[in-house]
This record gives C-alpha cells, sequence and structure tokens, in this order.
C-alpha cells in the first residue's frame, strides 16, 4: 500500500514560451498506462480558478480523504490528526514560486462503485501564474484543458460569484452548443463552484442548499439583462449536466495570515472543518464518484491519455482555439480510441491462434481466422458511438483496415516461419543455432 507521503504533483502540461504548452508525455504515459489502471474507466477531478484561492490546500484534504476511504478501507473521521501538517499539492506561498500548468497526483486510486465497477480517480491540480510575463490566454487555456479533461471541474471562488467568473465560461457555452448539434447529450459532467471565504451566511447558509440558492440567483434571466449576459446564462446550463455550487466558510485567520501556519487542523476554524466533511464526501464517496464520459462514451484511462495528446496539439498554437477546432480534436480521439478498441479485438484472437507459442497453421485456416477476426473488429468500430459524423469515422475505418491487413502480414510471415523449422526438424535448429 501507497503511503501519501511518497506520492507528488506530477506536472505533465507546462507552458512554455510565446503561450505555448508542452505535455510531459512520459510522465503521462507511466500514469495512465500503468497495467493495472489502463483498462479501468476514470473519474477526474479538478480544480481551477485564481492563483491563491486555496485550490491546492483544498486538494490536500480530497488526498486525505481518498487515502482513508480507497486505500486504507476505513469509515468514519477520515481528516486525520489535529496536529498532522497538510501536505500533498504544494500549497503555500513562500519563496519558491509553483510552476503553472496542470498537475496529476502521481498516485491513482483504485474504487469500486456501487454498481460493481472497478474505477480510478484522478485529482488534478491547475494553477495560474498571475505574474508579469502571462496573459489571460494561457489562464483560459488551463482551465479551458482542465474542462474538457476532468468529470467534475471544480471553480474555486473567491467571495462571490461575479460576472467575470461567469464570462470565463464563454468559451465551453459554444464548444458545449457545437457538441450537442454534433452527439446530442450535454458535453461536460459536472461544474461544481465552490465560493470561498462566503461571508453572507445570513443569506444564504454555508453548504450546498445556500450555494444553490445563490446559484440561481445568478444564473436567473432578466428582462432589460444584455443579449449576450442572457444567452450566456442559459447555455452555461446546457453544457453541464449537473450544476452546483457550495458555500465555505472563512478557514480562520491563521490559515489566511500566518506565515508559520502548517495546515494543522487545530489551527483551522471549526466552521471550515464542518464544511469540508460534507464538501468532501459529496465528491469523492463511492455512490458520488462521476465517471467521465465523452460523447456519450465512458474514458478509460488509455483513452483519458488519447484525449491528452489531441487536445495538447490544438491548445499549442498562438490563438486560444476556435470551438469547431476544439470539437474536431474531440472528435479525433474519439475514433482514435474505437480504432484502438478494434485492434484489440483483433489482436486477441489471432494471439490465441497464431501467437508465438501457437502450432503452425495451414495459411488458407489462418487467412479465414483474419477475416473473421478483422470483421469482428471491424465490427466492434463501427458499432461504437463515435463523434465527427459518417464521413470521419469512414476514413478512420479505412486506416484501421488497412492496419489490421499490416498485421496479418505479419502473423502470415511468422507462420511461414513456423513452417520452415518444423520441416527442417529439431536437428537443423540446433545447427542454425550454433552457427550463430
Ligand atoms: P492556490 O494557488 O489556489 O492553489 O492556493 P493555495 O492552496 O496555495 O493557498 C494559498 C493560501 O491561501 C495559503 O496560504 C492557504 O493557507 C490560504 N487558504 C487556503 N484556503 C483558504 C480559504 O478558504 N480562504 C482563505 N482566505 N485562505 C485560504
Ligand atoms: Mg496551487
Amino acid at each position: 500500500m501507497e503511503d501519501l507521503k511518497s506520492g507528488r504533483g506530477v506536472q505533465v502540461v507546462t507552458p512554455g514560451e510565446d503561450h505555448t504548452f508542452s505535455l510531459d508525455v512520459e510522465a503521462l504515459e507511466a500514469l495512465l498506462l500503468r497495467e493495472d489502471i489502463k483498462d479501468r474507466s476514470v473519474v477526474v477531478i479538478s480544480v481551477a480558478g485564481a492563483f491563491r484561492k486555496g485550490k491546492s490546500f483544498l486538494l490536500d484534504f480530497f488526498l486525505r480523504y481518498m487515502q482513508h476511504k480507497y486505500n486504507l478501507g476505513g469509515s468514519g473521521e477520515w481528516m486525520g490528526a489535529e496536529n498532522e501538517p497538510l501536505s500533498g499539492f504544494s500549497w503555500r506561498g513562500g519563496s519558491e514560486r509553483d510552476t503553472a500548468g496542470l498537475l496529476l497526483w502521481s498516485q491513482p486510486f483504485k474504487a469500486t462503485l456501487d454498481s460493481g465497477e472497478k474505477v480510478v480517480v484522478y485529482l488534478m491540480d491547475t494553477q495560474g501564474t498571475f505574474d508579469s510575463e502571462s496573459t489571460v490566454r494561457d489562464n483560459a487555456t488551463i482551465f479551458a484543458l482542465s474542462t474538457m479533461l476532468s468529470s467534475v471541474q471544480i471553480y474555486n471562488l473567491s467571495q462571490n460569484i461575479e460576472e467575470d467568473d461567469l464570462q470565463h465560461l464563454q468559451l465551453f457555452t459554444d464548444y458545449g452548443r457545437l457538441a450537442q448539434e454534433s452527439s446530442g447529450g450535454k458535453p461536460f459532467q459536472r461544474l461544481q463552484l465552490l465560493v470561498r471565504d462566503w461571508s453572507f451566511p445570513y443569506e444564504h447558509a454555508y453548504g450546498a442548499e445556500g450555494g444553490r440558492e445563490l446559484l440561481d440567483k445568478r444564473l436567473t434571466v432578466h428582462e432589460g439583462q444584455h443579449h449576450e449576459l442572457q444567452s450566456l446564462r442559459k447555455h452555461i446550463a446546457s453544457c453541464f449536466e449537473e450544476l452546483a455550487c457550495f458555500l465555505m466558510p472563512h478557514p480562520g485567520l491563521k490559515v489566511a495570515t500566518n506565515p508559520e501556519f502548517n495546515g494543522k487542523l487545530s489551527d483551522i476554524s471549526q466552521d471550515f472543518k464542518n464544511s469540508l466533511r460534507q464538501f468532501v464526501p459529496m465528491l469523492l464517496a463511492p455512490e458520488n464518484l462521476i465517471l467521465k464520459r465523452i460523447g456519450g462514451q465512458k474514458l478509460k484511462s488509455k483513452d483519458l491519455w488519447l484525449y491528452f495528446k489531441s487536445y495538447m496539439n490544438i491548445f499549442n498554437g498562438s490563438s486560444l482555439p476556435e470551438p469547431k477546432t476544439i470539437l474536431e480534436a474531440t472528435a479525433e480521439a474519439n475514433n482514435l480510441s474505437a480504432v484502438a478498441e478494434a485492434k484489440e479485438v483483433y489482436e486477441t484472437i489471432m494471439e490465441e491462434l497464431a501467437g508465438g507459442s501457437k502450432p503452425y497453421l495451414q495459411p488458407q485456416l489462418l487467412e479465414e481466422e483474419h477475416r473473421r477476426a478483422r470483421d469482428k473488429a471491424l465490427h466492434s468500430f463501427h458499432s461504437k458511438k463515435k463523434m465527427g459524423g459518417d464521413s470521419l469515422s469512414e476514413t478512420y475505418s479505412i486506416k484501421l483496415t488497412k492496419e489490421l491487413e499490416d498485421q496479418f502480414e505479419q502473423y502470415r510471415q511468422y507462420n511461414a516461419e513456423k513452417n520452415l523449422l518444423r520441416k527442417l526438424g529439431p536437428l537443423a535448429v540446433l545447427c542454425a543455432l550454433a552457427l550463430l
């Protein structure tokens, strides 16, 4: 069992010069394609929002919950000892400047849903730079990537929900409209607004109920409101299957101002801790986990890897990609995932028949089996719901067919070699080896 202390935030997306971003392919591969995890459906919980507003601090409580509940199988109190410093994603100011980008916790958490389905939960932290070199665009990019790749996007806000905060969602509302035209359903699962340092509990109480009231109030379309504001409000709701808001009390002066504060519970206000006890299981208890879906399809860990790569390609340009481009990248990754699955279908059948340890087969029989496996693989590809329409899927179908034929050619050659060895007999093999 891994200890939380041996984990770390792995920087998977890093901003470079001229508003470019780079993906740490190796780090991401090591995480998402781990043998025991790559075929599990994913839950991705990401926290985004402005700098120094307690995002990483909050995530470290998520880590404590995940460790207690899933790794140790505990129940009841999960928050830890009163005097234990809070560790995990780095959350303090100090001299060390945090790098911007997207970070994933290095330890994926394995969980089992009530349905019995085995899944993996990833926690994602985001950081904006907000220093002189950075621009709003870079932060918008990080925010966009975080929303595209998560099943629960926590939007961390300070003190209230302002008009600006809603406007940051503009890009998604346009994307959402296109995605709906393309595949029917809402593109994203849950947008969870989290208002920190809420200071009007007498107007709306701390917690989910008060949050719902505030959100309803902010999303209400008023007569006389500017047309753009009206359509923004209407479309936010149509992008996310679930919209929620939680009002969080102030954590106390030691947390906010004391440079010696190390995160220990005894220094955090009771109200804040009570709210955490409600909020964290609302997102992370097994019955509340939300699987990441794109175009209605559940994403496996290995699919998440494909989406990371596709999105990075288009978020790397010098301007924020158009919603249309984002949709195209989504459709592309969607098709690539169906191709990968179809190839697995083919390989499984062919390995069973003609893999390394299997005996020689009559060429005609091998070819028949290849056709059977190929048809099954193509059927798997065509029966999977994909975005981007028939013409895009046709391109991938042709590519898939070609790749399957190439693979067959390899099996065929390999089979012929087996035949040769069989004919020459064991003595010839020994001679051949001796000559090497
Ligand atoms: P991030 O940049 O959003 O990840 O912010 P951090 O998690 O690094 O926290 C920045 C500072 O805010 C730290 O000094 C925390 O002690 C403090 N902090 C954490 N949560 C809260 C909160 O809810 N309210 C206030 N006022 N400060 C907080
Ligand atoms: Mg942070």
